[in-house]
């Protein structure tokens, strides 16, 4: 296991390199990881970890999955990439794939949730605008976002994200964005009016601590949404994907999106992002409205159709393993009163803290365990959808280890 107080030297210099060619955006843990294989890790030195964060919800089907890289390697053989201009089969494949499994209409590919995110907005204000137009008045294109959401890192998306950590120091930020408290229909009601084009929520969020969307909250959100011509957006780049033991974390809620915008799992470690639209919405893009030259290209959508394909079959075990390692975190919420909640659907489960648990994550590597904490108190588990029980009891002995010495 890693000593974190006695680096070795190779991992000495890689930080030390890293720190003097790197721009400094991440707040990194002092290991260097150099292969995958499941549910494993293993670092420069030959430690091995289990990872309970599969990359932030992105290695769903494990590491370096056998026939997810054999249909990236025989891609690779024939062709990396060709222009948006020309067709490419495995982008036309993925978007019949998305298309059916969503019920929704039609894809856009791009390389990122940002992205993603950035060309659902776009189409709603566009579509926005299209349709208002036709009764007679134009949108101003207001988006309505959902306060401790996380949406991305580009301008527009830290405007949808109402955090000042990501916004403050980039202003000029982008117009026509507000907040809403999330869960509470009444200061949303108060929010909408006719110039409101797009509502964006995650339906589990995911940075802001494990919070899933309350069911009858999303039904009412839908409705307003009818009424007015709001695009209904769900950003599932985090909770999608079959972590819920749903393919699409809005399964659970018996709710349509107008839009779904996908990432990090789609190609369980090839990047690749997406939207799927509902038709009538997908129209309002015309060609030369959007567009991005790596977007569905053949490696990542060839390894997206492998990925989708072993999905469809891990969720029934999703949902089970899921519930078990509830209930171990159950068990320890009931031993230590510094927990007070359990969260999450599926595979994405948080424990509330009333102290900071940042502090666990480095002792939890230690122990050789990747797990992380977002907003200060909630420590996250995003295992890959293939996790075992005694995974979950290792990682559970190792938790009630570390947290019976503290106060
Ligand atoms: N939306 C959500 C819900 C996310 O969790 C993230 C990433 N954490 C993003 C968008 C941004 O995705 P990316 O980092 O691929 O741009």
């Amino acid at each position: 296991m890693p000593n974190l107080e006695r680096l070795s030297e190779r991992t000495q210099k890689i930080i030390n390199d890293e720190s003097e060619n790197i721009i400094h955006t991440y707040g990194r843990l002092p290991i260097v990881i150099t292969k995958g294989e499941g549910m494993k890790v293993y670092d420069v030195d030959g430690n091995e970890y289990l990872d309970f964060l599969a990359g932030i919800a992105v290695n769903n089907m494990g590491h370096c999955h056998p026939e997810i890289v054999e249909a990236l390697k025989s891609q690779i053989d024939n062709l990396m990439h060709i222009s948006n201009i020309y067709y490419n089969i495995p982008q036309v494949e993925l978007g019949k794939k998305l298309v059916e499994l969503s019920g929704l209409g039609k894809s856009f590919f791009c390389n990122s949730g940002a992205e993603a995110n950035e060309a659902a907005i776009k189409l709603a204000r566009k579509y926005g605008k299209q349709i208002s137009s036709k009764k007679g008045f134009i949108k101003s294109g207001e988006v309505i976002s959902m306060e401790h959401s996380f949406h991305g890192r580009t301008l527009t998306t830290i405007t949808a994200t109402p955090k000042p950590k990501y916004q403050e120091g980039f202003e000029p930020l982008p117009t026509g964005f507000r907040y809403a408290p999330f869960n509470d229909i009444e200061a949303l009601k108060e929010m909408v009016s006719e110039h409101t084009s797009a509502i964006i929520i995650e339906p589990v969020q995911g940075e802001g601590g494990i919070y899933p969307v309350d069911k009858e909250y999303l039904k009412e959100v839908r409705k307003i949404c009818d009424e007015l011509d709001i695009i209904l957006i769900f950003d599932e780049v985090q909770c999608g994907m079959g972590r819920t033991g749903k393919m699409f974390a809005y399964e659970n809620y018996e709710v349509v999106p107008d839009i779904v915008t996908l990432a990090k799992a789609l190609g369980n470690g090839f990047p690749i992002g997406a939207i799927v639209a509902k038709k009538e919405v997908a129209e309002a893009f015309q060609p030369g409205s959007h567009g991005t030259t790596f977007g569905g290209n053949p490696m990542a959508c060839a390894t997206s159709l492998k990925t989708l394909e072993l999905l469809e079959n891990q969720l029934e075990h999703t949902s089970e393993i899921g519930a078990y390692f509830k209930s171990k975190l159950n068990e320890l919420k009931d031993k230590y009163e510094f927990i007070t909640e359990v969260r999450g659907l599926g595979l994405m489960l948080g424990i509330q803290l009333t102290i900071n648990g940042s502090e666990f994550v480095p002792k939890m590597l230690e122990k050789g365990y990747l797990i992380n904490c977002t907003s200060d108190t909630v420590l996250r588990f995003v295992p890959p959808l293939i996790v075992e029980k005694e995974h979950i009891d290792s990682l559970i002995n190792s938790l009630d280890e570390i947290f019976s010495k503290i106060e």
